[in-house]
């Protein structure tokens, strides 16, 4: 059985294959959050476009302005100013933060070093040529590429975008993934379950999960444990780039995602991981569509999404695969898992100072969605680990979404 990092290795590398363009859509950089670039974005100018005072002021000739020297302070140049004339030698300007330094000028001298006597100033201490000034250029020249194609965007990134004006950007369209859950007891969240019966919140989870790894959940509702409606509705998938289906891929007599997918030309890639909860999940492609069926419980749903349909949604989006938030925590408290399989255990990491410690959290198993809505990070157990001490260094897989 392969590990939870070989699994996604194979994710990785099948969907690595499948070349061939990738469809584009244009977007305002005020809605781009979460795509991914398909062009690259080159500055239109200079930047900074003048050379920037960085701090409120006098701007000098550094050589003028020693220790206890005084220079007269003719003027004033605020941020916006069109500056055109040169500093006079044995004089300064106040210059205020963002401003343009005037030619003539190496140095702006913070206020708070200097006092004024009339019109003179009077300086603390020695200037240093090129102290408090950004130069025009020292942070991008024109036409320099300043984002490239596969970037994800983030607050950053659109800023920077809109810096340079480009205000309309050229993303990768984002990949469509049909959702599907299967089972004859789940009903959809609008309607009232009966007393036996479960509401579809995988479906719910899944869309969340999908948008959040920056692709365009498509619900396709759910189907009941029969070879006719899964076809159908597996048909209906088959159509997007992704489908994801929730249940019906464990050992159940009534178990039969795998084998509707087989008797439709799936080849699939895996069939079980070495990991709990989500022991089941399969990875498989349809024609064109790649295929993953995790496990119903809705733990396990969650979990084996984040460990291998995200790499998938990167790379169909022209990005390279993210790496998993793992992070290296401190045990806060000693545990016991069975061993043989990779352990994903609900917890709440806390920061005391900068060091992470982690807890996990008491709960009834990969059907305990209560005790999820309370954690903020997965404590990954490794599999030939039986007993962690507390104060142990142990990984975590930090739950993006709320922390
Ligand atoms: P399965 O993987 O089909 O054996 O499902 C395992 C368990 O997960 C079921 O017994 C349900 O309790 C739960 N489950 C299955 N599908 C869903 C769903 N769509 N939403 C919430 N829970 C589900
Ligand atoms: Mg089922």
């Amino acid at each position: 059985m392969l590990t939870y990092e070989q699994a996604r290795q194979k994710v990785i590398e099948q969907v690595s294959k499948k070349k061939g363009p990738r469809a584009k859509v244009g977007i305002s950089v005020w809605h781009a959050l979460g795509y991914v670039l398909a062009q690259d974005v080159k500055s239109d100018r200079a930047y900074p476009p003048f050379d920037r005072s960085t701090r409120d002021g006098y701007t000098v000739r550094a050589a003028e302005a020693k220790s206890g020297a005084k220079l007269r302070n003719v003027g004033e140049i605020k941020a916006g100013d069109t500056v055109t004339e040169l500093l006079a030698p044995g004089t300064c300007v106040q210059i205020m933060t963002g401003a343009a330094v005037p030619q003539g000028a190496d140095a702006v001298v913070m206020i708070e070093q200097t006092r004024t006597e009339g019109d003179a100033v009077v300086f603390d201490r020695d200037a240093q040529p090129g102290q408090n000034i950004v130069p025009r250029g020292s942070e991008g020249a024109a036409g320099q590429i300043i984002l490239s194609s596969g970037m994800h965007l983030g607050y950053a990134e659109l800023a920077l975008a809109a810096q340079v004006g480009a205000v309309q950007l050229q993303c990768a369209k984002k990949p469509r993934v049909a959702i599907l859950s299967t089972g004859d007891e789940v009903v959809s969240v609008e309607k009232t379950p009966g007393p036996f019966q479960i509401r579809n919140s995988n479906s719910v989870s899944l869309a969340a999960q999908v948008r959040l790894s920056g692709g365009e959940p498509v619900l396709l509702g759910n189907a009941a444990d029969r070879s006719d409606d899964l076809r159908e509705k597996i048909l209906r998938g088959l159509k997007k780039d992704i489908l994801v289906l929730s249940g019906g891929v464990s050992m159940g007599k009534y178990d039969l995602v795998e084998i509707v997918l087989r008797e439709l030309g799936a080849d699939f890639y895996f069939d079980a991981v070495a990991i709990r909860p989500g022991k089941p999940a399969v990875f498989g492609r349809c024609g064109e569509t790649f295929v993953f069926g995790l496990p119903g419980n809705p733990v396990s749903t969650m979990v084996t999404f984040e460990l291998f349909v995200t790499a998938a949604l990167d790379l169909l989006s022209g990005a390279e695969a993210r790496p998993l938030s793992l992070l290296e925590a401190r045990l806060g408290e000693a545990l016991h898992e069975k061993p043989g399989l990779t352990h994903f255990l609900p917890a709440r990491v806390e920061w005391k100072g900068t060091t992470p410690v982690v807890k996990p959290l008491p709960w009834q198993g990969s059907g305990d969605v209560a005790t999820l809505a309370k954690a903020n990070c997965f404590l990954v157990v490794p599999a030939d680990r039986a007993e962690v001490q507390t104060g142990e260094p142990v990984s975590i897989l930090l739950r993006k979404d709320v922390i």
